[in-house]
This record gives C-alpha cells, structure tokens and sequence, in this order.
C-alpha cells in the first residue's frame, strides 16, 4: 500500500517522463513546471506549434519507450551559474532559478534528459509504466491571466496496471452521473457563453430548487426562525466595514448608483446585521435567529468554474442567530439535530463532523474562546455526534463545527457550517437591553445547511445517479395507457392526484406499452401507473416502479396513501 506521498513522488517523476518525451518529439518546446496534483501530474509548455489532441499517443507512446529503457533517476545540485548556462534560452526556467534561495539549484536527471527539480522522485523510469495521458489545455505562466500563455498536458499515474485501471473506471463511472449531463438529459439546467458560470434553471429543475427550499422552509418554522430578505447591492461603505472589502474583493463586483459605489453581496451577514441594528431588542427576543435564502454572486476565474458545484452566483440557506454567549449551545444543540435530519432525508447517512478551534493569530480573551469552544463541544457531545478537531483551523474571531456528508458514488462534500462570531456584533456595535437593564453584546452563530442550493442540487443528483426520490422528483407519476380506449380513465385519475399536489405527467402518445416504459424511465420517472383494459373494468391502478417491479389492483385510495407517506418527509 502506497501512501499519498508515494504517489506524489511517482506522478511528479511521470511529469519529468513526459517532459523528457516531448523534449524529443518536439525539441524546440520550453519546459516550465511540471507538479502532482490531487489526482495525477500536468507539465505546462510553451511549444514552437501548438499540441493537438493527435500528438498525445505519439507522446504516450514515447512514454512507454522511455519508461522500458529502466532509466536511472539521479539527482545532482548544480550552481546557479551552471544552471542559467543550461537554461540560457529558457525565461520561465531563469526566472525559477533566480527566485530560488541559495546559491545551488537541484537537477533531476534520467538518461541524457534534466530538469530543474528540488527532488524527490522514484528510482528509475521503469517505475512509470502505468500512466495515462489525459488531455491538453491552455494554462498561464504562474497562473496569471495576463502572463505567458502555455500548453498545458495532464495526465494521471499508478503504481499498478490494476490501480490505473481502478481509477479509469472509476473516473468513467463519475463521468455517467455527471450532474451536468443529468441536467441536460432530464433539461433541469442548462448553462450559457451569455452568462459564464450563472445556472439556468429549467420547469423540472426549478421544481426540485423549490423542493428543496419548501422541505427546509418547514424546517425552519418549526425551529422558530424568522425569515428575512436582504438587497443584493448594497454601498461599498458597508462592506469596508464589514471587513469585506478588504478581504475580499478581488471576488467582489462592483457598479456605481448615483454618486456611490456599490458592490453585490458575497454575503449575506452585513444585511441581516442592518435588519437587527434597526430597532433595540430586549434580552426577552433572545435567541432570535434570522434566516435568509441569499442569491450571493462571487468571481471565480473561468477555469475554476464546475457546472453547479463552481459557480459565480449562488443562493444560500443563510442563518444568523443573534444570541448570549450562554445561549450557544443550546442553539447549536438545535442546529446539530436539523443539519442530520435534513442530510438524512436527502439519503446522506455517511456525515462526518470537525470542530476548529482557536487559531494563532486569533481575537479576543481565553475565557470567550473556552467558552464558546466549549459550547460546541458540549453541544456535539449531549447530542452523541463523533467528530475529528481541527487544531486551530477556527476563522480569527470564533470556532466552527464542519459537517460533510459521504455520497454514493465515494467522494466526500464539505456541507453545513456553524460559526460563533463576537466580532461583527462588535464591529457594528449591536446591543441587547439585559434583564438587569444593562446593555450588552449579543455573540452570532453563522449558520447554513446545504451551503449553496445549487451546489447541493448537483451533489443530490450524483448521489442518486439522477433517480430521485419520490418527494424531490420533478415528474413523480407518469400515466400510461394500454390502448387509446383508457385515455378517458387516465385523465379522470390524473385529475383526482393533481388534487393532491402531485406532480403527473400523462403519456399522450399511442406508442406501444413498451415505448411509452422506455420514455417514462430515461426521465427516471418513480412511478408509472399503468391502466389496461382491466384496469377501467375494476377502477383500479397497476404501479410499476422505475425498479420494474409493479403492484396490480390498488384503489386510488390505497394510491394516495402510498404518495401521502413518501411525501411526508
Ligand atoms: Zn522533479
Ligand atoms: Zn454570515
């Protein structure tokens, strides 16, 4: 068994196996960087002429030569004055030996191939075998949208032929239950060149959204929120307050009103701080917890963008609760209970919570800091939650509880955060008039659940591989007919469900049985109530799950009993 970093040896040793091919197939190419990733290895280059798709099984092919050759790997420091001799034509390699410290530089070295390289690689090129060229792309010399141009190649590598093959078929299995192709093949969404990085929602896709919303919205009722809506501009004043614009706004956007600037909220807080700071509250309104679904619009780089799960505007299931700092764990308490409850109705059973604590360079006293840790741990304690602590990895002002939930497919999302924060109620100097007639500093707990609704969307469809459950499915019943002679009878039930907030479709078609099956089950539609020549005679209905299996001779009430229990959740 290989540990992470063997692996990262390994795939920073293929990025040099490649570099060495296409020094040869291509020798005019300059080399930049060549560095492992999280799932494999790239090399950015600057060729004479552009790659194309066709060049990578000649490089491939050239790989696998050079690996076969069982080519030593040494490693030799070099002085910087050697090394600007060797790279005399290279400015990208001159430029990481000048920002270098010390006086040596390392060289990596197989056969009569070297490249600029602190170390750490395998033994010989015969190790390398099992490698994979996976595409080419355009990339930045340092990333930077202004610099350099490059080619950038990626590709992936393992120990084993086995483990290779394990991560291809893996990888094509992701790519099946790729949210974005289930949202074209079921038209949820779509994204447009008009708009990069903003979601288009579609009827089917809105439904789920509100879905979702609905599903939670009950929830909060029924933990005393209060629901508030805020602008999404507001001055740039409020955002130099609130620390925002300092930080953040190279992911801000900004536009002129009038005679001041503007910027669209990356975040909700500063609005719901301004609805609290509106009228005095007493100690009697305490808890009081405002939730907020905020639309919130953040720059990421073109690059970075990933269908709904890398977007540039987003709405989030936002909470603030402005409460005492004795009253945080009973709150969290509640938070805790609700996060669990509403991951497990979206069939997420594998939830792993972290605690981060105090960081460095943090604010505030070690009372407030053992108090308000504390209180999250207490809380996540009473309610039997494991979870890992995060040494220090707390924002500057307050600790934070993580939850991430285990999808079906293997992969881990980070989702749900609980944060206590004194500072901004500091900040925006906020107030509480105490039983004792004193004023004092409310604490508030940030707190979301599914983060962003889209991104959620998009891991639910994964998760479920696009078959939603009844309750979250757009179409959840789709009726079907035998003949034409049970189109009457069709549309009598159709109309008594409709009545019942059920979400039907009829097949309108005179496709065969057969074909009308076909259609219903590549929109993953749950049920199909199929009604035949019997069906009318007896007023009754035959369900046929998207599984295949069926029910025969159910009452319509006995139906609706059925959509009554998976709905209620
Ligand atoms: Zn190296
Ligand atoms: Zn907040």
């Amino acid at each position: 068994m290989q540990s992470d970093n063997d692996l990262k040896i390994l795939r920073h040793s293929a990025a040099h196996l490649l570099a060495h091919a296409v020094t040869e197939l291509f020798p005019g190419t300059l080399l930049t960087i060549g560095p492992a990733t999280q799932d494999g290895f790239f090399y950015d280059f600057l060729p004479e002429t552009n790659f194309k798709e066709h060049d990578l099984p000649i490089i491939s092919a050239r790989m696998s030569e050079l690996a076969q050759q069982n080519l030593k790997i040494t490693h030799k420091e070099i002085s910087k004055e050697e090394a600007r001799a060797l790279y005399k034509n290279n400015p990208f390699k001159l430029e990481l030996i000048d920002n270098l410290e010390g006086d040596t530089v390392g060289l990596s070295v197989q056969g009569d191939f070297y490249d600029l390289c602190r170390g750490g690689h395998v033994a010989s090129t015969k190790e390398l075998a099992h490698f994979k060229l996976e595409s080419i792309s355009g990339s930045y010399w340092r990333a930077d949208r202004n610099g350099q141009a490059l080619q950038r190649i990626t590709g992936t590598a393992f120990y084993t032929a086995q483990d290779l093959q394990d991560f291809e078929d893996k990888r094509e299995e992701l790519l099946k239950y790729d949210h974005r192709r289930l949202g074209k093949q079921l038209d949820l969404f779509s994204f447009h060149n008009e708009g990069l990085g903003f979601p288009f929602f579609h009827p089917k896709g809105m439904i789920i959204l509100n879905t979702m919303k609905n599903y939670l919205r009950k929830k909060l009722v029924k933990a005393q929120y209060l629901e508030i809506a805020t602008p999404t501009m507001l001055s740039d004043e409020l955002w130099k307050q609130s620390g925002h614009y300092e930080h953040y706004k190279n992911n801000m956007y900004f536009c002129a009103i009038d005679e001041s600037t503007y910027a669209v909220k990356p975040m909700n807080c500063p609005g719901s701080i301004l609805v609290y700071k509106e009228r005095p509250h007493s100690y009697r309104e305490l808890p009081m917890r405002l939730a907020e679904f905020g639309l919130v619009h953040r720059y990421e780089i073109s690059g970075a963008l990933h269908g709904l799960f890398r977007v540039r505007a987003f709405t989030q299931d936002d909470a603030h609760i402005y409460c005492t700092p004795a009253q945080i764990e009973t709150e969290v308490c509640t938070i805790i209970d609700m996060t669990l409850e509403i991951f497990k109705a979206f069939g997420f059973n594998d939830i792993q919570v972290g605690l981060s604590t105090r960081p460095e360079n943090s604010m505030g006293s070690d009372e407030y800091w053992d108090q308000a840790t504390n209180a999250l741990k207490n809380a996540l304690t009473k309610k039997g939650v494991d979870y890992i602590i995060n040494e220090g990895d707390g924002a500057f002002y307050g600790p934070k509880i993580d939850f991430s939930i285990g999808d079906s497919l293997g992969r881990r999302w980070q989702c749900g955060t609980v944060q206590v924060d004194p500072f901004q109620p500091q900040n925006f100097d906020l107030h509480y008039m105490d039983s004792d007639g004193t004023k004092k500093q409310p604490i508030i707990i940030h707190r979301a659940i599914y983060g962003s609704f889209e991104r959620f969307f998009g891991i639910v469809l994964e998760h479920y591989k696009g078959k939603l459950p009844f309750w979250l499915a757009p179409v959840q019943i789709k009726l079907l007919t035998i003949t034409d002679d049970q189109k009457e009878y069709a549309h009598s039930i159709a109309q008594q469900l409709s009545a019942h907030n059920l979400r039907i479709e009829i097949d309108s078609s005179s496709d065969p049985l057969a074909g009308q099956i076909k259609s219903a089950q590549l929109q993953y539609i749950p049920w199909m109530l199929v009604l035949g020549k019997k069906e009318v005679e007896n007023n009754t209905i035959t369900i046929r799950y998207l599984d295949g299996k069926q029910e025969f001779g159910l009452t319509l009430a006995q139906v609706l009993d059925k959509t009554t229990t998976l709905n209620n959740i």
